[in-house]
């Protein structure tokens, strides 16, 4: 029902510089967008609860909000659509001579090349608190950006875990978090919700160049928000219920790991979740992504087949508990590093 079809062509035909090297012959790109969606449907997002009944489920709600910023702003999909198409054009140009390094010949598996090396984006944290719990301290707050960098960095000790067929696609993304500063909020309210009262209350603080994450208790079981690139700039960001953000003092298990926030970040990057929020032939537009149809709760043993594949439920974009998610993929590193790129809707994030 909410399901929108763009009205734009869905095929376009990117024509890039000449190849030296390959005579006269234009060098034509087709950038395939016929599976671009905005909009998703979101009893899809809820079809698989946990089954034991011992997990709490995870609760992002990130894709719902996004559904509602759609709904409020009518220019949002095609912007969305303007940052997926030089997403997937950056991605496209891989291996191509005028990207160093990137093997040549183009069409092959190797990875783009941005030549940005280590992105760092500096970090400003608004904690808003009703209660001294929710006040968490400097050392809750420093752990969660150590949790970003091992993530991002693939230097957390759980990625040893990784079973073979993943791991040699297991990405360090090359992307360094520091924290900026930390504002301290007091306010009665006890719960904040998914709307932007806290962000218009306590506004983004530079929010093109720095990364804003306010730690509030948003209610409702919801670990969780983002917003993707190319929503308004002023409620640019990632909240985070303060006990599943960082790993000591004010948390609680099985979410006390620090992943809630490199999982929204992640989505803040432009990453999907990783079942696409729909059915099999649903993506999150992530090559080496298995296919999906429904999140994953829990610990999953491996395999979990689904779509006739093996799902990556140790991915950090699947709804499994801390414990159980430890990589990014290769395909999702150049996802998030294409809106760095220069006319990438975060290139200021990075300094370009
Ligand atoms: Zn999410």
């Amino acid at each position: 029902m909410k399901k929108v079809l763009l009205s734009m062509v869905a095929v376009a035909l990117l024509f890039t510089a000449c190849d030296d090297q390959k005579n006269e012959v234009a060098d034509v790109q087709e950038i395939d967008m016929s599976d671009f969606y905005v909009y998703t449907d979101e009893s899809d997002a809820l079809v698989s609860k946990p089954s034991n009944g011992k997990d709490d489920p995870k609760t992002c709600f990130t894709m719902s909000v996004l559904n509602r910023n759609l709904e409020a702003n009518p220019g949002l999909a095609k912007k969305m659509y303007d940052i997926e198409y030089h997403t997937r054009s950056f991605i496209a140009a891989k291996g191509k001579p005028s990207n160093p390094g990137g093997g040549g010949g183009g069409g092959g598996t190797e990875p783009p090349v941005d030549n940005l090396g280590v992105v760092n984006i500096p970090v400003y944290v608004h904690v808003v608190y009703s209660n001294s719990n929710e006040n968490i301290s400097d050392a809750q707050i420093n752990s969660q950006i150590s949790v970003l960098n091992q993530d991002f960095r693939k230097t957390n000790n759980d990625a040893n875990g990784i079973p073979a067929e993943f791991s040699g696609i297991a990405a360090d993304s090359e992307i360094n978090f520091s924290l900026a500063g930390v504002f301290r909020n007091s306010n009665s309210r006890t719960s904040w919700g998914t709307t932007s009262a806290v962000k218009t209350t306590y506004p983004p603080v530079t929010p093109s160049t720095h990364l804003n994450i306010w730690v509030c208790n948003i209610g409702g079981g919801i670990l969780g928000y983002a917003q993707f690139p190319g929503g308004s700039l002023a409620t640019d960001g990632v909240v985070i219920s303060p006990q599943y953000f960082g790993t000591t003092g004010f948390v609680a298990a099985p979410f006390d790991k620090g992943r809630t926030a490199t999982h929204e970040v992640g989505h803040y990057l432009n990453l999907r979740h990783i079942w696409g929020d729909g059915r099999c032939r649903q993506d999150d537009f992530v090559s080496d992504t298995p296919s999906s149809d429904a999140p994953n709760y829990g610990c999953p043993s491996y395999p979990t087949v689904k779509c006739k594949s093996n799902d990556m439920t140790m991915n950090y974009m699947d709804y499994t508990n801390d414990a159980c998610m430890f990589m990014f993929s290769e395909g999702q590193k150049a996802r998030m590093r294409a809106i760095f790129t220069s006319g990438g809707a975060r290139a200021e994030l990075a300094g370009n």
